[in-house]
């Protein structure tokens, strides 16, 4: 085997965990569109951003740490 000096792990548990930050900017990008086109607003739709954040770190602590590389 072969690896690079830099070689990313791509257990399930790190690819989870890298989805984090993406997650979270289509949840920002989808509660200010909603506010484009309902009456409701980033005040009134924040929490869906916990509830987000809380599905990646629940699904983070359920996936596979098997193959998991690195520090
Ligand atoms: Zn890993």
């Amino acid at each position: 085997m072969a690896d690079g000096t830099k070689s990313r792990c791509t257990c399930m548990n790190c690819r989870v965990r890298g989805l984090m930050g993406p997650f979270m900017l289509i949840a920002v990008g989808v509660i200010f569109l909603i506010g484009q086109f309902t009456r409701y607003g980033f005040g009134d739709l924040w929490p869906v951003l916990l509830v987000v954040a809380g599905i990646v770190l629940l699904t983070q602590s359920l996936a596979s740490r098997a193959g998991h590389t690195g520090s």
